[in-house]
C-alpha cells in the first residue's frame, strides 16, 4: 500500500471507530525526507490518495492540489525530534475529556507501558501554531503518546498501523480511567508493579512439549 493509500485506509477506520468527527483529526506517514499528510478540510473517510498532499520535512509542498492539514507543523516538529515514521492525531472523546481536566493520564493499567507509562498532557496553545508543536514535542519526550490540553491526543509509531493502534489504546486507557472515576478512585500502578510487568514481558512462561 502506498503512503497515501495508507492515509485513506486509516482515515476511514478512524471515522468508523468514532475517533474523529467531521474534518477533525489528521494523520501522516513518513518515508525518507517526504511526509504524506491528510489534507485540510476533508473528512478522513472521504479521502482519495490523490487528495493527500506530500510535503518535505521542511514543510515545502511537493505534491498535491489540496493544502496539507493545519496541524502539519506539529507533525513535522515531532518527526524532527523522534524516530517516528507515522503520526495520528484525533479529538477522541475520552482522550479529550482527560486532556480537558488533568495534567497527565496516570498508569491505571499495565498496557500504559506500551505508550511509555504516564501520558503527559501538552500545555494548551492555539491549533496549528509553532507553540502547540513545541508543547506536543515536549510532552512526547520518551513516550509514544501525548494528550493536548483542551484539544485531543497524538500518538507516534514506526508504521501508521502502529501509531493507529496506539491511538486506540490511548483512547481505551482514557475511557477506563474516566469510567473508573465514576465508580470510585482508580488505583494507580506503582513503579515497582510496572517494573514487574516489564520483567514478566522479557521472561515469558515456557510450555515444554509433552513427550508422547
Ligand atoms: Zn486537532
Amino acid at each position: 500500500m502506498s503512503l497515501r493509500e495508507q492515509l485513506c485506509e486509516y482515515g476511514r477506520r478512524a471515522v468508523e471507530l468514532g475517533l474523529v468527527i467531521g474534518t477533525s483529526g489528521n494523520l501522516s506517514v513518513r518515508e525518507g525526507e517526504l511526509v504524506a499528510v491528510t489534507p485540510s478540510g476533508v473528512a478522513l473517510d472521504r479521502l482519495t490518495p490523490e487528495m493527500c498532499p506530500v510535503v518535505d520535512v521542511e514543510g515545502h509542498l511537493v505534491e498535491g492540489e489540496l493544502q496539507p492539514s493545519s496541524e502539519t507543523p506539529m507533525h513535522l516538529a515531532v518527526y524532527e525530534s523522534t524516530d517516528a515514521k507515522a503520526i495520528v492525531h484525533t479529538h477522541s472523546v475520552f482522550g479529550t475529556v482527560v486532556a480537558t481536566t488533568m495534567t497527565e493520564l496516570p498508569p491505571v493499567h499495565y498496557n500504559a507501558l506500551l505508550l511509555g507509562g504516564t501520558v503527559r498532557v501538552a500545555e494548551y496553545a492555539t491549533y496549528g501554531t509553532p507553540e502547540l508543536a513545541a508543547n506536543v514535542r515536549a510532552a512526547l519526550e520518551g513516550k509514544r503518546a501525548a494528550l493536548m490540553a483542551n484539544h485531543g491526543g497524538v500518538t507516534i509509531g514506526a508504521t501508521l498501523e502502529e501509531a493507529f493502534e496506539s491511538t486506540r489504546l490511548l483512547e481505551w486507557l482514557c475511557e477506563v480511567y474516566v469510567r473508573g472515576l465514576g465508580v470510585g478512585k482508580p488505583t494507580i500502578l506503582t513503579d515497582e508493579q510496572l517494573g514487574a510487568v516489564v520483567e514478566r514481558a522479557l521472561n515469558p512462561p515456557t510450555f515444554p512439549r509433552r513427550e508422547l
